[in-house]
């Protein structure tokens, strides 16, 4: 570079609030020394790097064996929190078998085997619609069933993005809509910017006709939810359950700022720690850099915390 440099801009690392830390120099002792434990961790851009087809995200091995350690620790709760719906999640992430796995952003909730997720007031809050679940569904299995009125505001969705097949096929692009149980997502990643922003346009337009759904944005999704859930429900249900003495989350999109703030709201009883993956604006106190920066501090968590609970 030339003497132009010293006038340069700051790196964008530089200029973050909070800046990037080193996965290697992030204090743990609050986590691994508590008495008990939650680790809630969000799947996409946290645990799997970002793909351009969602169906081919994968844990990165190194998270894979650290959050498999961390499951097996005493008095440690492991649990994925995700936009992706729990069946796809379970598939994508093959979770340890003990983890606890909030799907939908916080509208499906799966305590893992042997809890029964509906006997709790936290399943039924986190359908958002508590009297409405509890209402419809009598079978206690059924606590995270979709009521009549998210069904036709699904097919109302769906009738909705209908529309988009037309325009995809005369366009010749590729249209990615992903059904889960409480949404439809439209993905734009790799799509030229103007096409992905009139996209959004059309998919977003059918919140004036209806009432009752919500847009949710995330990197290169667009989508229509019928649950008013969020990821701060999700994190509330787990710690409803698991009742931990500290928990962390980690999380890189805007709707993980729902599970941030929720952690914030539960100091001084909690000691939550909330740590952002990337580059984006946040209220968490930490930030790090990516997946592989995330596999670091999983294995040192995983380290530290065995050495503190075999001692
Ligand atoms: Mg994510």
């Amino acid at each position: 570079m030339t003497s132009d440099s010293t006038s340069m801009p700051p790196a964008v690392s530089d200029s973050l609030t909070p800046p990037l830390s080193d996965p290697a120099d992030v204090d743990l002792h609050p986590l691994a020394e508590a008495d008990d434990l939650l680790v809630a961790l969000d799947f996409d851009g946290v645990l799997a790097p970002l793909q351009d087809d969602p169906s081919l995200s994968r844990v990165l091995p190194a998270s894979a064996e650290a959050i498999a350690r961390i499951a097996t620790l005493p008095n440690t709760q492991l649990a994925l929190v995700s936009g992706r719906d729990v069946a796809t999640l379970r598939g994508l992430a093959d979770p340890p078998a003990s983890a606890m796995i909030v799907g939908s952003h916080g509208a499906e909730i799966d305590l893992g085997p042997g809890q029964d997720a509906s006997g709790t007031e936290s399943a039924a809050t986190a359908s958002g619609t508590e009297s409405a679940a509890t209402a419809s569904a009598p079978d206690p299995t059924e606590a995270n069933a979709v009521t009549n009125d998210e069904e036709e505001l699904l097919a109302a969705i769906d009738d909705h993005l209908a529309e988009l097949t037309t325009l995809s096929d005369r366009e010749g692009f590729d249209l990615r809509i992903e059904r889960k149980p409480y949404s439809r997502t439209v993905h734009t990643r790799g799509m030229a910017p103007g096409l992905a922003a009139s996209l959004r346009e059309h998919v977003v337009s059918v919140q004036a006709e209806h009432g009752g759904i919500r847009v949710i944005e995330g990197h290169d999704i667009t989508e229509l939810a019928v649950s008013q859930a969020t990821k701060g429900t999700g994190i509330r249900a787990l710690v409803a359950e698991v009742h931990p003495t500290a928990a962390l989350y980690l999380g890189d999109d805007i709707t993980d700022e729902d599970a941030f703030a929720e952690l914030a709201e539960m100091r001084p009883e909690v000691t939550g720690v909330g740590i952002k993956v990337g580059s984006a604006p946040t209220q968490a106190e930490l930030r790090i850099a990516d997946p592989d920066a995330v596999a670091t501090l999983l294995t040192r968590l995983a380290d530290e915390r065995a050495e503190f609970t075999a001692s």
